[in-house]
């Protein structure tokens, strides 16, 4: 397969496409840069890794890169670089009063992103079509083509904090992949925020920890799990709801009819509300995250108590799945030294001492991008899956 040949819209065999998935797999993720090391690491012969890099290299997704000097016979070996710019993405995340949109490429790097204000009392379709209207407006203003889109990531709140007006349909997973889909025939992605902060975060990190728990701390508590580099969903889709878990003897009501969650008790929004009853002015959680990290004592004892209430239910999490990591994201994270401290207690309390004394617990990496990024990559890793890619070359190309 010549570059001549697949400009010329020549369809190669399926026998000549075979393998060139997994090879890009290798050049993304750094394993493999020259075609020796490719024809190496997959038992196949050089002449045959050249034929699919060729057609990779037609198609973009491949670029040459800088020569290295670690050639056979002394000579440079020409390496391979994935190219991102080969495609895009478009990824969204709902909140209670407006949806972030961005525009990424294939590495999830955000190309444009703008925040649009939403009224979910309108009604899904019309939330729906402020949300496409917004995508289609960032494609043109980046002068990107709806062809060049490889899928949509679309992140939802949990639905406890979705409910809808009586008798309206409401916001589910459903709704929002049959409106995309018949917007723009693409794989669409839609998951809760908390499940697509984790899998970022996964995707942000250089360790590859096999399990890894992130906790959403803001507002609400919520927590996404990654297993072995899946998200675990649980049987109906709500694994990872701690902020529902009962905490100590509390009789707080919660928005989701029991009384004493976590959720009404350490959130930030709980603790915001604390505050306020005893005179002090923290209208939402950010303001307790920043009154905390300025030395003010009653908001630090605040925030270091609901660690402790949190790292109650994530000692169970502990002695459940033996976590690598958990990282912590949410404006309540943000006051890190209090929050962290309170979690260690508990668990250090609570938890076995062997995977109580394993598990790091630490900010996100990512910052507030972490959720429009893990959109993103859900998009990527399943369109860059090298079945996915085999038949993308195969079809971009009938
Ligand atoms: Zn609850």
């Amino acid at each position: 397969m010549t570059t001549q040949e697949y400009r010329a819209g020549r369809r190669p065999p399926v026998s000549r496409i075979t393998r060139s998935g997994e090879i890009l797999d290798l050049v993304r993720r750094g394993q493999a840069i020259t075609t020796g090391q490719l024809a190496d690491q997959l038992g196949i012969a050089r002449s045959t890794v050249n034929d699919r890099v060729e057609l990779l290299l037609a198609s973009g997704l491949l670029t040459p890169a800088a020569e290295s000097p670690t050639g056979s016979r002394g000579r440079p070996a020409s390496t391979l670089a994935f190219n991102p710019r080969a495609g895009t993405t478009l990824a969204a995340q709902l909140g209670i009063s407006g949806v972030r949109l961005a525009v990424t490429d294939l590495a999830g790097v955000i190309l444009s992103s703008e925040m649009i204000d939403i009224d979910l009392a309108d009604g899904p379709r019309r939330v729906l079509r402020l949300v496409t209207d917004g995508f289609d407006q960032a494609l043109a203003r980046l002068g990107e083509d709806r062809a060049r889109v490889h899928g949509i990531g679309f992140g939802l709140p949990a639905r406890v904090e979705l409910a809808g007006r009586p008798g309206e349909p409401e916001l589910t997973d459903e709704v929002v992949r049959d409106v995309l889909a018949a917007w723009l025939p693409v794989p669409v992605f839609v998951d809760h925020d908390v499940n697509l902060l984790a899998f970022g975060e996964l995707c942000a990190r250089d360790d590859a920890p096999e399990v890894l728990v992130s906790v959403k701390v803001g507002t609400v508590i919520g927590c996404g799990l990654v297993v072995n580099g899946q998200v675990v969903q649980g049987e109906s889709g709500m694994a990872g709801e701690i902020g529902h878990t009962r905490v100590g003897d509390s009789e707080v009501p919660c928005g989701c009819g029991n009384v004493g969650c976590l959720n009404a008790v350490a959130s930030g929004g709980a603790l915001a509300r604390r505050l306020r009853e005893q005179g002090i002015d923290a209208p939402n959680a950010r303001a307790v995250a920043a009154l905390a990290k300025s030395g003010d004592v009653t908001a630090g004892h605040a925030v270091r108590m609901a660690g402790r209430d949190l790292g109650e239910v994530l000692a169970g999490v502990v002695n459940l799945l033996n976590p690598a990591v958990i990282s912590l994201w949410g404006y309540l994270a943000e006051a890190e030294e209090q929050l962290i401290a309170g979690i260690r207690e508990s668990i250090a309390r609570s938890a076995q001492p062997g995977p109580a004394g394993k598990v790091r617990i630490e900010p996100a990496v990512m910052g507030a991008d972490a959720g429009l990024y893990g959109a993103a990559m859900m998009v990527v890793e399943h369109a860059l899956r090298p079945d996915a890619v085999e038949s993308h070359l195969h079809a971009s190309l009938g």
